[in-house]
């Protein structure tokens, strides 16, 4: 049977400094075979590692990369696992080649790492990828998204990806933000609530269950700010003037 472990929760935090973009990144495992579900970006490279390291999973021992889209926050950390085969929707690729200004999160220059290794690019609405887990093209958010149905023991967990980024989105039935086809990404939600999930992992939220009497969350890491309580001391210290009480990283 098909098990889904949580590597790392997705967040909706945003800032008015920039996007945080923290992804999930899932781990499916099925017949010995270990697969990720996104891989996030370099700011959570090492906790990646070190939920991977938690797990005595080496990097080059995992067997598949699924990039639900080629967003730089849910692709970029792909050169950890360079033994893996990719699997991304042809659609992606394509648009990779030469991404609209529109679409400012698609990473330039990936359909050229994507050609440099074995990647599968997945035109079929559904594509088995192993017993118990299916890749499901779920175009809107991006041209060629993916969101990935694995059949656990107690049902249907589906990673959703950025076709339903939040709770909020699988409540609605859209995405918060469209990058190609606004129709296309109801629909594909639409698909999405018809497989009838008990856990959904959406691409930046916490992982919730789907009971008949609504929504209920997963316990997940809560994002944390570490403010400098003193700019001004700060700037001293850089400057030299003071000495450093602490590091910050
Ligand atoms: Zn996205």
């Amino acid at each position: 049977m098909a098990h889904v472990t949580v590597l790392l929760a997705g967040s909706p935090i945003r800032t008015n400094l920039g996007i945080l973009g923290f992804s999930a990144v899932s781990l499916v495992e099925t017949e010995g075979l270990r697969i990720l579900v996104d891989v996030g970006h370099y700011g959570r490279r090492e906790r990646l590692l070190r939920a991977l390291a938690e797990r005595r999973i080496d990097p080059v021992l995992v067997d598949h990369v699924v990039l639900t889209h080629l967003h730089w926050d849910h692709a970029l950390n792909l050169d950890l696992f360079p033994e893996a085969e990719v699997h991304v929707g042809a659609a992606e690729i394509d648009r990779a080649e030469a991404p609209p200004a529109s679409d400012p999160h698609t990473i330039r220059g990936s359909a050229a790492w994507l050609r440099a290794r074995r990647t599968r690019a997945i035109a079929a609405p559904t594509t088995r990828l192993a017993e118990g887990v299916d890749l499901l093209l779920t175009p809107g958010h991006s041209p060629g998204h993916l969101a990935v149905c694995v059949r656990e023991p107690d049902g249907p967990t589906v990673i959703s990806g950025d076709a339903a980024p939040t709770a909020r989105a699988w409540r609605l039935g859209r995405p918060d933000h469209v990058y190609d086809d606004a129709a296309l990404a109801r629909a594909s939600v639409a698909r999405l609530h018809d497989l009838r999930p008990v856990r959904v992992v959406p691409g930046h939220d916490a992982p919730f269950a789907l009971r008949p009497d609504g929504i209920e969350p997963e316990p997940a890491e809560e994002a944390e700010f570490l403010f400098r309580e003193d700019r001004e001391r700060d700037f001293r210290v850089r400057a030299g003037e003071l000495p450093a009480r602490e590091t910050y990283d």
